[in-house]
C-alpha cells in the first residue's frame, strides 16, 4: 500500500485525464500534484492550472527549473532537430570538431574523446541504424557545407524538466510517481517504456495510468467525464502543449504562428532564445529541397556515392 504518491502535471491533455483519474481514486488524500515551470510556459497553461485547482479543490505544487530554458540555452546551446541529433552535435562541438567529411578511424585519431559521436557522424552504427546521421536526410551534407556557428545541445530538457522532478522526489520522497505518458503518442518519450509500470526505480515505483489508452479511449473518457482542456487546445488550436516553440517540435513554424497571434510576449521570448536554431533549421530544410531537386532523392544520392 503506497503512503505518498506524486503525479506530474503538465497542463496538457493527457495530464488532464490522468489528474481526473487520480483525483477520483484518491480517497485517502495521498496524492500530491506537481508541475515544473520550465520558464517558457504558455500563459494559457498557467491559467489552466488555476482552473484545475478550482475544479478539483486541489493544490498543484509549482516547482522551478534547476536552470530555466533561457539560461540553459545560453550556457549549453539550443535544441536543434531532435534530442539525439542535438546531443551528438553538442558532444562534437565540445571537442572542437570542425564538421568535415572523413573516415571514422582518421577522425577518431584526431578526436579520441568524441568516438561515440563520431560513430554517428560517420554512420558507423551499422547499415540502416537509427543512430546514424543518415537517418536525417542531407544533414551531414548540410552541416559540412554550413557548420553551425552557435552552440547546440539537448541539455535544457535535463535542467528544465527531467532532473526537476527527480529533485522534487528526492526532497519529498514518495513511494509511487505517476506520469501521463501514452504509448500511442509515439516518439522517444513513449518508446522509452515497455509497459505502464516499473517497480522500484530510483527508490520508488512508477505508474503510467494512461499508457495503454488509444486516442479513441481518451476521447471516450473525456466525453464521459466532461474534461475541459486548456485554451492552448480549445482556442489556439495547438495539438500539443509543453515548452512554447521548442525547436524539437516538427511543427514549430505552425506553433510560432499561433504563439505570435495569441501570446505576443512569448513570441518575442522564444525568438530571442531559439532564434539561431530556427534559422539553422530553415536553412537545412531549404538545403534538403534543393538537394532533392539536384539528385532526385537522398536514396539516389547515396547509391550514386557507393558506386
Ligand atoms: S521540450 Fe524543448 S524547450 Fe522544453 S526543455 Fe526540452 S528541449 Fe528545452
Amino acid at each position: 500500500m503506497y503512503k505518498k504518491i506524486s503525479v506530474a502535471i503538465s497542463g496538457g491533455a493527457d495530464s488532464d485525464d490522468m489528474l481526473d483519474i487520480c483525483w477520483m481514486c484518491d480517497n485517502d488524500g495521498k496524492v500530491v500534484y506537481v508541475w515544473c515551470d520550465t520558464g517558457l510556459e504558455y500563459q494559457a497553461t498557467k491559467d489552466h492550472l488555476k482552473y484545475l485547482e478550482k475544479k478539483y479543490g486541489i493544490e498543484i505544487i509549482r516547482t522551478k527549473a534547476i536552470k530555466p530554458i533561457p539560461l540553459s540555452c545560453r550556457e549549453y546551446g539550443q535544441p536543434f532537430l531532435s534530442k539525439r541529433v542535438a546531443d551528438y552535435i553538442s558532444r562534437l562541438q565540445s571537442h572542437g570538431f570542425d564538421f568535415r567529411d572523413g573516415g571514422y578511424n582518421e577522425l577518431a585519431k584526431q578526436y579520441p574523446k568524441a568516438k561515440g559521436a563520431l560513430k554517428w557522424w560517420c554512420n558507423e552504427f551499422g547499415e540502416g541504424s537509427s543512430f546514424n546521421i543518415q537517418r536525417n536526410k542531407w544533414l551531414k551534407e548540410f552541416m559540412i557545407a554550413n557548420p553551425p556557428t552557435f552552440k547546440i545541445s539537448d541539455k535544457c530538457c535535463k535542467y528544465a524538466k527531467k532532473d526537476v522532478m527527480k529533485k522534487y522526489i528526492k526532497e519529498n520522497p514518495v513511494d509511487l510517481h505517476m506520469v501521463g505518458v501514452r504509448k500511442a503518442e509515439g516518439g522517444q518519450r513513449a518508446t522509452a517504456y515497455k509497459s505502464c509500470f516499473d517497480q522500484n526505480i530510483d527508490g520508488h515505483d512508477n505508474y503510467r495510468p494512461l499508457f495503454w489508452y488509444k486516442d479513441e479511449d481518451k476521447d471516450a473518457y473525456e466525453k464521459a467525464r466532461n474534461i475541459i482542456h486548456s485554451k492552448c487546445y480549445t482556442e489556439y488550436g495547438l495539438k500539443r502543449t509543453g515548452c512554447a516553440g521548442c525547436p524539437f517540435g516538427k511543427d514549430f513554424e505552425m506553433e510560432l504562428e499561433i504563439i505570435e497571434k495569441n501570446e505576443p510576449k512569448l513570441f518575442k521570448a522564444v525568438n530571442n532564445i531559439f532564434g539561431d536554431s530556427y534559422a539553422y533549421t530553415r536553412k537545412y530544410k531549404k538545403f534538403c529541397e534543393e538537394m532533392d531537386v539536384k539528385y532526385g532523392s537522398y536514396a539516389a544520392y547515396l547509391s550514386q556515392k557507393c558506386e
